[in-house]
């Protein structure tokens, strides 16, 4: 299992649907000197991230927290300050990460239903329709992006339906394709949309953020016991002084902050046709090579790329193949770990990048 490197590698650069590659650039903005949370340089520049993150998330009526956990602790805020204790919340499922979404929410002492579609399919908006009909939910919560699956959810067409429920809130994890795939927070309606910082937005993780409807504090105040840490009326408070109830991650706040400037100078339209490129030229690449593509057709996420393994590569035999020139894909997650491939195209990939790992991939599989 050698090979002899064409270049010198530095480091490691991460095809992995999280953590991602992170720019030098962004590891280089957190090493700023360190300020005070309750100054004024801190209020400003909590100030200054708020209409750039509005602007992702297509926002201009919701506020955006900064919440100093990974992604999980948004779902855990949003589904203790969404949901009545005698009411429902619905999650559609479809994968590993909208599954964990909804045992969230039970561990939280909520009452969940769940509509499921298989691995690798999406649910479908007449499925949302039908149990929304049926029943009545505090919430529905949705992953746009199924992360373990490769698979893009309707979200634009779920959003239709579930503006027609006037009590009904809409809830949607973004966190694997955020600025990736087309966002519209107030067209579509929603209540609550988060994101972390390790993968579409390609940080370093520790980070989430949660754009908060108004109606979603309007119920939170009908809720007794919220928690403590994500709670979102405790956030509230504090983000009416531009700051966070405890010590935020600042550094990873000055990384983001050149983040935010980066992206939106290369311009969200920009970003989200970069990743549809990318993903179009690894669903290309990867069927004329042999694989399968593993999510169900017109469903394809555009930051991230399940190939059915149907050449029975050993995953590993060949990411240490690829880290020797300095890369590493995904195996499958949880049921399907040996049966799929994922190939991260997020963040701040570009299809250089890619053109690269297909290069490494190809010598892989003629040597092997
Ligand atoms: C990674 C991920 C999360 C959150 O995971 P954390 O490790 O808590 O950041 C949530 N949703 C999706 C779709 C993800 O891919």
């Amino acid at each position: 299992m050698t090979s002899t490197p064409k270049t010198k590698i530095d480091h490691v650069r991460l095809f992995l649907p999280g953590p991602v590659e992170v720019r030098p650039e962004i590891l280089d903005a957190q090493t700023e000197w360190m300020i005070g949370h309750r100054s004024g340089e801190f209020a400003n520049l909590y100030a200054r991230m708020q209409p750039k993150l509005q602007k992702l998330f297509g926002t201009e009526q919701a506020r955006v927290y900064i919440y100093t956990s990974s992604g999980s602790g948004v779902w855990e805020s949003a589904s203790r300050c969404a949901v009545r204790d005698d009411r429902k919340i619905l999650h559609l499922t479809s994968g590993s990460f909208s599954e964990r979404w909804a045992e969230v929410s039970q561990l939280n002492g909520k009452s969940v239903d769940v509509i499921s579609a298989d691995w690798g399919k999406a649910v479908k908006p007449e499925q949302l329709e039908e149990a929304l009909k049926q029943d009545t939910y505090d919430a529905v919560a949705v992953v746009y992006n199924e992360t373990s699956t490769g698979v893009l959810q309707p979200v634009p067409e779920y959003a239709e339906i579930v503006k027609q429920y006037d009590d009904t809130l809409f809830m949607v994890d973004m966190v694997s394709c955020f600025a990736g795939a087309p966002v519209h927070y107030d067209e579509w309606g929603l209540d609550v949309a988060l994101t972390s910082t390790q993968k579409a937005f390609a940080l370093p993780p520790g980070m989430a953020f949660g754009a908060v409807s108004d109606r979603v504090l309007a119920r939170a105040e009908q809720i007794q016991f919220r928690g403590s840490y994500f709670d979102m009326l405790q956030m509230e408070k504090y983000h009416k002084k531009n700051n966070t109830p405890a010590t935020p991650p600042i550094s990873l706040m000055f990384a983001a902050d050149r983040q935010l400037d980066d992206i939106l100078e290369e311009t969200i339209e920009a970003r989200v046709a970069r990743h549809q490129q990318m993903a179009e030229m690894t669903q290309e690449w990867a069927t004329s090579v042999g694989f399968e593509l593993f999510a169900e057709e017109g469903y394809r996420s555009p930051t991230l790329t399940t190939l059915s393994n149907t050449l029975n590569v050993p995953v590993s035999e060949m990411n240490a193949f690829l880290r020797e020139r300095g890369m590493v894909v995904s195996n499958g997650y949880g049921a399907i770990k040996e049966k799929t491939i994922r190939i991260a195209h997020m963040g701040d990939c570009q299809p250089e990048h890619l053109e690269m790992l297909f290069e490494a991939i190809e010598d892989y599989l003629q040597q092997r």
